[in-house]
């Protein structure tokens, strides 16, 4: 499974509609400091539905839309689409391609879709659900991350290590179960 592409449109500094096209391997993202290549990954965390605007690094939701420019208008809406090549059926879905897309717009108001479909967003959580990409996951490792995890309480590590070997998905069908 990998990224096939993202489209980000009127998420922080994307002012336009911006497509990146990925390749199976490694793809390194280089530029000038500033330029919006964390904004990339926060956009893939973003649209596979993290909620924490700290994680975000936003102080609130309306920041992660495009504030605008002296030359450029703000935009209304944030929109970020991710398509995953699904052909080794990782995902619990019966497509080839997955795509993913959250679009936010300033009213606050937030929308989820899983191949244009509209859904929730307990639905996206659960088609990651121990493919490493979840809530828990540690497929995206941020600076700091790899400090945090060494130092961080046994407990705390834990979870990870439950993403990993998949028992994730057991506890999480527990819970709603347990909920019901
Ligand atoms: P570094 O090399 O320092 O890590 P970077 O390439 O990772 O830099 P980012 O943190 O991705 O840079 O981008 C920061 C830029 O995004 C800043 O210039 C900031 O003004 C811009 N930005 C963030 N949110 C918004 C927003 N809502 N609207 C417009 N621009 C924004
Ligand atoms: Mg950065």
């Amino acid at each position: 499974m990998y990224i096939k592409w993202l489209e980000i449109y009127g998420f922080k500094s994307f002012c336009e509609k911006t497509r990146i096209e990925f390749q199976k391997g490694i793809t390194a993202i280089v530029g000038p400091n500033g330029c919006g290549k964390s904004n990339i990954t926060d956009a893939i965390r973003w649209a596979l539905g993290e909620q924490s605007l700290k994680i975000l690094r936003a102080a609130k939701q309306e920041d992660l839309i495009f504030a605008g420019t002296e030359k450029r208008r703000s935009q209304g809406f944030a929109e970020v689409s991710i398509c995953f090549d699904n052909s080794s059926g990782i995902l619990p879905i019966d497509y080839q391609e997955v795509v993913i897309t959250r679009r936010l717009f300033r009213s606050g108001e937030s929308e989820f879709f899983i191949n244009k479909i509209p859904c929730r967003l307990k639905d996206v959580y659960e088609i990651f659900l121990d493919s490493g990409l979840g809530k828990d996951g540690y497929s995206i490792i941020s600076q700091g991350r790899v400090d945090e995890i060494i130092n961080a309480k046994p407990v705390e590590r834990y979870r990870i290590f439950e993403e990993a070997c998949g028992i994730t998905k057991y506890k999480y069908r527990k819970e709603e179960t347990e909920r019901k």
